[in-house]
C-alpha cells in the first residue's frame, strides 16, 4: 500500500503528489515546517508544535493556512489513513507557487503539504557520537526553514567521518546540533543548555523537557558552553521532536560518561516518554 500525503486540500497517494516547479518552497526555499510525533497513536507536543509553526509563518510576514483545529484534523487523518502509531508527521507550508521573482508574490495560494513517516522511538538508546563543525547557517535559526543545507551538510561529513551528527559551533560557543537542541550535565549533576535566542530553534521537545526537568527538581542552567566543557561534562544529550531525549557519548573522539549513556539523559527520556503518553492527543 502506497502512503496517502496530504497536498494542497487532498489525501492522495504519493505517486500521485504534485507541487509545481515554480513554487518558492522549492526555488526560494521559501518555506516553513514541523514535524510532530506521534507515540501509541496520540500527537506529543502538538500545541507547542502549532504555536510555533504560528510564529515562524509570522516571522516571514505568511499567514496561517488554517486553524489549529483543521490541521489537527489533517494529522489524524493522515496517521489513521496511513496505520502509524509510532512515527511523525512532516507539516511544510510555502508562500505558494509565482513566477520567479525574489520579490514576495501577493495574493497567491500557499503551498500545504503533510505526510507520515513511521519510527521506532522505544528502541534501545545506545547514545550517539558527535563531532564539532563551524555554524554556517543564516542568523535567523529561530525560524523553522526549509532551508537545511548547511545542517545535511554537517550531518553528512560527520556520517563520512564514521559518527553519527555534528554539534554546531559559533564564536566558540556551540550553538545546536544539526537538528536537535543540546545540553550538558555538570559534574556537580546541573543540566546546561544554550539560551533561546536567534542563533537556534526553540525546541519544542526542548521546552517540555526542561519543563519536567524542573519538576523533578532537577537543576537548569541556560547558558551558551563550549565543545571543551562539554568534554569535560558528566555527560551531554540532544533532544528533538524525532529522537526525544538522546544521549551523547563521544564529542570530538573524548568519551562522555564512560562511553555509555548518561543516567541523566536516560532518566529525562523516560519522564519524557511517560508524560508524553499522558498528555499526548
Ligand atoms: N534545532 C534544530 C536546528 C532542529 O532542526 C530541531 C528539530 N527540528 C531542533 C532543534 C529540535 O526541535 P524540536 O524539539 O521542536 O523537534
Amino acid at each position: 500500500m502506497s502512503r496517502i500525503v496530504f497536498v494542497d486540500g487532498a489525501f492522495v497517494p504519493e505517486e500521485e503528489a504534485m507541487v509545481s516547479v515554480f513554487d518558492r518552497g522549492f526555488l526560494f526555499a521559501d518555506a516553513v515546517y514541523e514535524v510532530t510525533s506521534v507515540l501509541e497513536g496520540r500527537f506529543l507536543d502538538f500545541d507547542g508544535h502549532m504555536a510555533r509553526l504560528k510564529r515562524s509563518l509570522g516571522e516571514l510576514g505568511m499567514e496561517e493556512p488554517m486553524s489549529r483545529d483543521a490541521l489537527f484534523e489533517i494529522h489524524r487523518e493522515l496517521i489513521d489513513r496511513n496505520g502509524i502509531r509510532e512515527g511523525c508527521v512532516y507539516l511544510q507550508v510555502t508562500r505558494g507557487v509565482a513566477d520567479r521573482d525574489f520579490l514576495f508574490p501577493e495574493g497567491v495560494a500557499q503551498t500545504v503539504v503533510m505526510f507520515t513517516q513511521a519510527k521506532n522511538f522505544m528502541g534501545e538508546k545506545k547514545g550517539i557520537r558527535v563531532v564539532s563543525s563551524p555554524d554556517i547557517r543564516w542568523k535567523r535559526r529561530d525560524v523553522k526553514t526549509v532551508q537545511l543545507l548547511a545542517a545535511s551538510m554537517a550531518k553528512t561529513a560527520a556520517k563520512k567521518l564514521g559518527k553519527d551528527d555534528a554539534w554546531l559551533v559559533e564564536d566558540g560557543f556551540v550553538t545546536e546540533g544539526t537538528s536537535s537542541n543540546t545540553y550538558i550535565v555538570t559534574r556537580k549533576g546541573r543540566i546546561v543548555t544554550r539560551n533561546l535566542t536567534n542563533a537556534i530553534l526553540p525546541g519544542i521537545t526542548r521546552a517540555s523537557v526542561l519543563k519536567l526537568a524542573a519538576e523533578h527538581k532537577l537543576e537548569i542552567e541556560e547558558r551558551p558552553f563550549t565543545i571543551a566543557e562539554a568534554q569535560e561534562a558528566a555527560e551531554a544529550f540532544v533532544t528533538s521532536a524525532t529522537s526525544f531525549v538522546c544521549p551523547v557519548v563521544e564529542i570530538d573522539g573524548t568519551e562522555l560518561s564512560g562511553g555509555a549513556p548518561g543516567p541523566i539523559a536516560m532518566r529525562l527520556n523516560q519522564i519524557y516518554i511517560e508524560e508524553g503518553k499522558k498528555a499526548g492527543i
